[in-house]
This record gives C-alpha cells, sequence and structure tokens, in this order.
C-alpha cells in the first residue's frame, strides 16, 4: 500500500509523518507544478475553482508514482468542496486510474472524531492494539503542524530584513527537510531551538523598517507557492514583512474549537456575515478590519478565481470595510492563467503606493505615528513572533 495526498505547500511534512507513524509508505507527488496544473485544466470541469484543478493534477502525478490509496479532506459544504474527493475519484476513474482507493478525510469538526475512521481505513485495522499508534500519529502531525507554523512566522519576517537575497529561502528549505527528518518527541521538543539556531545565521540588515503586510484569504491558494505565484517570496524580497494568520497549524487547531483568534476574527466580522459561509470568507473580514485597528501598511487578499465565499468578502471590503478602515488591500485572483508579469507589476506598484501612504503619513503626524508605529508593531503578533523580532534586534 502506498499512500498519497494533495499538495500544500511545506504542509506535506505534517502529513506524511502521520501516515509514516503509522508504519504506512507514502508517495510525494512532485512538487505542483505547470504539468500537473495543465493536466488538472484538461480533466477538471471548466466553471470548477482553481485548488479542484491543482489537485487532481497532483493525484494523476501520484498514481504515475504506484500510489494506490489517496487521502483527501472533505468537508459538509458550504461551498463545492464539499463535493471536490468524490468528482475527483470520478474523473481520475474516468482517466483510466481503476486500481486505487480514495480515502476522505472528514474535517468538518475534529471533536466528533471521525479522522479516527480514515486512520482505521487507511491501517485497515481497528483493534485496541493500533490506537496507541494512533494518538503517536496524531501527537507528530500537530507538533509538526505547530513547528511550521513558526518557520513560516520567521520566514515572513526574516526575508525583509535579509541582506543577501535567497538566504531565508535556503534556511526554511533545509529545515522543512531537517523536520521531514525529525521523528522522535524528544528531537520534535527541541526543533524550536533549531529552528532559531538557522534563522540567526541569516546575515540582516536591523536598521530597517519594512512595510507589515498581512497576507489573507482561501486555504490553498494560501498555503501553496506554486499556484499564489509564491507572493510570500516576492513580497519578501520586496523587503515587506508578511504576517499570515494562516497555516496547517491555525486550521487545526480551529477545527478542535480552540483557535480564540479566529473566535475573536468572527467577532469581528459577525455584522457583516455573521456565519461561516465557507472558504475563509469570515475570517479574512475579521483580519481586515484586525489588521486594520493594528496599522498594518496593507493586505493581500489572494483567492481562486470563481471561488464565491472570497469573491464575497471581497465586495463587503469594497463596498463596506474600506469606507471605515484605513488600510490599502489589493485582491489577487489566482487561475491557469493568472501571468506572472501583470502579478508582479501590480505588486510593485502596491508596494509603491504603501511607502508613500506612509512617508505621507509621518510627514503630517510625525510624532504620533512614531509613537504608534512603535506600540503598535512591537506588541503585535505571536509571542514567537516576538522572539524572532528580538532576535534580529539583538544580532
Ligand atoms: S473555498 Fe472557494 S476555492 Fe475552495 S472549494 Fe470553496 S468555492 Fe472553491
Amino acid at each position: 500500500m502506498l499512500i498519497s495526498f494533495p499538495n500544500m505547500g511545506p504542509n506535506w511534512v505534517a502529513f506524511k509523518t502521520l501516515f509514516t507513524a503509522l508504519d504506512l509508505d507514502v508517495v510525494l507527488p512532485d512538487p505542483t507544478n505547470r504539468e500537473a496544473v495543465k493536466i488538472g485544466v484538461k480533466y477538471s470541469p471548466e466553471f470548477v475553482c482553481f485548488p479542484f484543478k491543482a489537485t487532481i493534477g497532483d493525484f494523476k502525478n501520484a498514481l504515475d508514482k504506484g500510489a494506490d490509496v489517496l487521502v483527501m479532506a472533505i468537508d459538509c459544504g458550504p461551498c463545492r468542496f464539499g463535493f471536490y474527493a468524490s468528482v475527483q475519484e470520478r474523473i481520475l476513474r474516468d482517466m483510466g486510474y481503476k486500481d486505487f482507493v480514495m480515502i476522505p478525510l472528514d474535517q468538518a469538526d475534529l471533536l466528533e472524531f471521525h479522522w479516527v475512521k480514515t486512520l482505521q481505513q487507511v491501517t485497515g485495522r481497528s483493534d485496541p492494539f493500533i490506537y496507541s499508534k494512533f494518538v503517536k500519529a496524531v501527537i507528530f502531525f500537530v507538533k509538526k503542524a505547530k513547528l511550521l507554523n513558526d518557520i513560516q512566522t520567521a520566514e515572513g519576517l526574516y526575508r525583509a530584513y535579509e541582506r543577501n537575497q535567497g538566504d531565508t529561502t535556503r534556511v526554511v528549505k533545509k529545515l522543512l527537510l531537517k523536520l521531514d527528518e525529525t521523528n522522535t518527541l524528544k528531537g520534535l521538543r527541541n526543533f524550536k531551538k533549531v529552528i532559531k539556531e538557522d534563522f540567526t545565521k541569516i546575515d540582516v540588515d536591523k536598521t530597517r523598517n519594512p512595510l507589515k503586510v498581512a497576507v489573507s484569504g482561501e486555504i490553498h491558494i494560501s498555503l501553496e507557492p506554486y499556484v499564489n505565484l509564491d507572493i510570500r517570496r516576492k513580497l519578501g524580497e520586496m523587503q515587506v514583512e508578511i504576517h499570515q494568520n494562516l497555516s496547517l497549524w491555525d486550521w487545526v487547531v480551529h477545527k478542535f474549537h480552540l483557535n480564540y483568534h479566529r473566535k475573536w476574527l468572527e467577532h469581528l466580522a459577525k455584522p457583516y456575515v455573521p456565519m461561516d459561509i465557507g472558504g475563509e470568507c469570515i475570517w479574512v473580514l475579521g483580519e481586515y478590519i484586525d489588521r486594520a485597528r493594528a496599522g498594518f501598511d496593507g493586505m493581500a487578499h489572494i483567492y481562486p478565481f470563481t471561488c464565491m465565499p472570497e469573491v464575497t468578502a471581497r465586495t463587503i471590503i469594497t463596498n463596506k470595510l474600506k469606507k471605515v478602515y484605513d488600510l490599502p488591500v489589493i485582491f489577487f485572483s489566482f487561475d491557469e492563467a493568472m501571468a506572472f508579469e501583470g502579478f508582479r507589476t501590480r505588486l510593485e506598484a502596491f508596494v509603491d503606493l504603501m511607502y508613500s501612504r506612509r512617508e505621507h503619513k509621518l510627514a503630517h503626524k510625525r510624532d504620533y505615528l512614531k509613537q504608534d508605529l512603535d506600540d503598535i508593531y512591537h506588541e503585535y503578533g505571536s509571542n514567537f513572533y516576538k522572539e524572532c523580532f528580538q532576535m534580529i534586534q539583538n544580532q
């Protein structure tokens, strides 16, 4: 049995450990690429959203590499995501792949423990002895998801300060491989130290005062760099500090009903959207308000073309929130036809706009804003963000 799952940025590290900790073999699809997207586009319904197409390409690649069990997250809606796994299975069978099993991973509410059924299906075991292995696998998965979140936080900050372009990207790549190879509890407990040690090796220019930009949007587009044209790296290389709440860790904690930050964002968004309508709509709205109040320089809202919940979020930001809050926002709707040059030009123009807005504010309210920046930015962000910020200042 050879298990596989679709790409979602660096999160393969956590998903892989979930299965290898159960002594199962895993084959990873190649990183999402032009070929995978081309295949997805060819075989998917034209109107379906982009993540559906990209993941079909990943699945085909995994099947060609010998996978015979595909694991795909499912939900009970409310958007098209509820239909992904079953429609993709049909398409793959129509493409001629008959000899595989598609196992759904129900993510609707992790406290309902449907995921235990998935693990039973994958291992083919439900005897009492397997449960201790399930616990170990889930602990490893959750710990690695948290560490990936820490790497993402540090990456967003360090790239804006690096003197030699590419250093942060190299450190992140090495850390992912190291995390993949760390398969003991002791190693995982110490891994935060490894992250800090590796990032402190980057030569930084701590005199910079980078723009602070939030990246928010639909989960697959936000986490998979190929489909979002690596927006985090592009902005980082323009010396912009990236703040991204969304990560696998953020999602898992939310699905266990323990994500109080998301609950805060829901509270902020409630006057505009009183319920979860799919995608990340409600949290994007909450984040826009939260980042505006925190004095951020801008926000990038990224989502797949035809994504109904995110288009709703965009409309509410444009028609309602922009009238109340002063936070520049740029929208990117990604699909297979997205051209890189147009994307880069728009990003550069957005960065120029944010710099001139900051200069304008400094010129008109110099003392007030200076104090404002010190107070807000240094207190904003997770504890790990603050630790990383301090590491840069101490270098
Ligand atoms: S969130 Fe958007 S992109 Fe994702 S399945 Fe729903 S409609 Fe499609």
